[in-house]
């Protein structure tokens, strides 16, 4: 029987989010062979999304996790509700047609409602703020910016507001912008805790979530998908592959469409409202539009949770603390002699145009993934999207399953490599300020 080893014992990883996360029960392991109407492998965002969204509506779902729940990225990522499905809806339109982008406008604010809905209905103890800066470090990130601006009011979204320098520092604290963007409709939460909260609410729904129970074996080319754990089996009607980038290569279909990507976080330690109040006065997130960004926000205990940096292929860099320390002393060098009290890396699945992907392998096996550093909301879109394909409305599945998806160039053995070198040219550009 193969193994997968990707969770280790199955813990956390060691983040201020483990550390601080709402109590939760220890769920059993998938063992026997087992049979339910809707099996979801992976209990991230997507995974979750999809099925609350079906348990709702009365469909008997099961999840199977390989580790805990929120384990991957969801539970350890940057807590940033950032609207919109990363790539931009300029591309969008050039790559895949009008009809397509106008399509895609209209769902980029509906994660974040899906999210504010899920807390509210459910009190979900998460910390939820409102508002997402964009940062701008030269007059052409600022004319990108209004751009930006300018495109989606074409669209019909209006929550945004540019900032000049000044305005600007009445948000963050620091030297080094030149201005930005706040989204009224973005905002941040702690993730690992989102996570939990909707894992519950799936539950309380009558939804079963397996832990500890890394799939090994898909079959979805019988009528009846089946997939295979260490100890037991579920074998379904309909099958949801929500894995994301730690799927490795369980499913060799999905293999190719996606490259594992890891970035870090760091937490210092809790910093005082008074000192927190003065950093980021309107406890705003944050994130530059550099390729690759800094991104970061206050936790609820007035911590700074500051994230950056990609490795290609999904290491985890050897000193975290020290790259990332780096950065925020750039920032915020009034932070310099903070403590660090955590510092931890995450994978998250990128795709070659960075739009994300949802499609059917088989008849009745579904996926979604590749958000591309932005999943957060997009991962709970993508999940409504999938239960409504699943309950019969196949209106919007549709339009992404058809969107055409690209390799990586080089394949499984040099796509890492090639993009490496990509990484390198557009830090390069970053670096250069062009
Ligand atoms: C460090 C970091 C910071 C980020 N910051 C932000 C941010 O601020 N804002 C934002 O919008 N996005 C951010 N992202 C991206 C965002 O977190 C992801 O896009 C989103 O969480 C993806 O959710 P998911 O459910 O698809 O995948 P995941 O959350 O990774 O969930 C996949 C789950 O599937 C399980 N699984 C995988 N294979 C198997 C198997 N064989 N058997 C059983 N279970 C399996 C895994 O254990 C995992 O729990 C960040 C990502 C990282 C890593």
């Amino acid at each position: 029987m193969p193994q997968q080893s990707y969770v280790g014992d199955g813990s956390h990883t060691a983040s201020y989010y483990a550390a601080s996360a709402n109590p939760a029960p220890d769920r059993p392991a998938l063992s026997g062979a087992q049979k339910i109407d809707i099996c979801i492998v992976g209990a991230g965002y997507s995974g979750l999304s999809t099925g609350l969204h079906l348990a709702e509506k009365g469909y008997k779902v099961a999840i199977i996790e390989g580790a805990r729940v929120g384990w991957g990225a969801s539970g350890r990522n940057g807590g940033q509700i950032v609207n919109g499905l990363n790539a931009s809806l300029q591309t969008i339109a050039k790559r895949y047609g009008q009809d397509t982008a106008t399509f895609v406008a209209g769902l980029v604010q509906e994660g974040g409602e899906i999210i504010r809905e899920r807390v509210k209905t459910y009190d979900i103890k998460c910390d939820l703020k409102e508002g997402n800066i964009f940062t701008a470090l030269t007059p052409a990130h600022m004319r990108e910016l209004e751009d930006r601006m300018e495109l989606w009011a074409s669209y019909g979204i209006r929550n945004q507001e540019m900032l000049g320098r000044e305005q600007l520092r009445g948000h963050i604290n620091s030297d080094i912008y030149e201005g930005g963007l706040i989204d009224h409709s973005g905002g941040h939460m702690h993730p690992l805790n989102l996570a939990l909260g909707e894992a519950a609410a799936f539950e309380q729904n009558g939804g079963v979530i397996y832990e500890m129970s890394p799939v090994t074996e898909v079959d979805h080319e019988t009528a009846r998908p089946v997939v295979k754990t260490a100890q037991g089996s579920m074998t379904c009607k309909t099958l949801v592959l929500c894995g994301n980038a730690y799927l490795g290569h369980v499913v060799p279909e999905l293999t190719a469409r996606v490259m594992p990507v890891s970035t870090q976080v760091m937490a210092t330690e809790p910093l005082g409202e008074e000192r927190a109040a003065a950093l980021l006065p309107t406890d705003a997130c944050v994130e530059d539009i550099r390729y690759i960004l800094d991104y970061y926000r206050l936790s609820g205990d007035k911590r700074l949770l500051f994230g950056g940096g990609t490795v290609y292929g999904g290491a985890d860099p050897r000193d975290i603390k020290a790259k990332l320390k780096r950065n925020m002393d750039k920032v915020f060098p009034q932070l310099k002699d903070v403590r660090i009290d955590y510092a931890w890396s995450g994978n998250f699945a990128l795709s070659f145009s960075r739009v994300p992907q949802m499609g059917r392998i088989g008849d009745n096996t579904y996926f979604a993934h590749g958000y591309s550093g932005h999943g957060v909301t997009g991962s709970h879109t993508f999940g409504r999207i999938l239960s409504e394909a699943i309950d019969g409305d196949l209106t919007r599945f549709d339009v992404f399953a058809q969107v055409p998806w690209y390799p990586f160039p080089g394949g499984r053995m040099l796509r890492v490599p090639y993009s490496v070198a990509g990484s390198w040219w557009y830090g390069l550009r970053d670096r250069l300020g062009v």
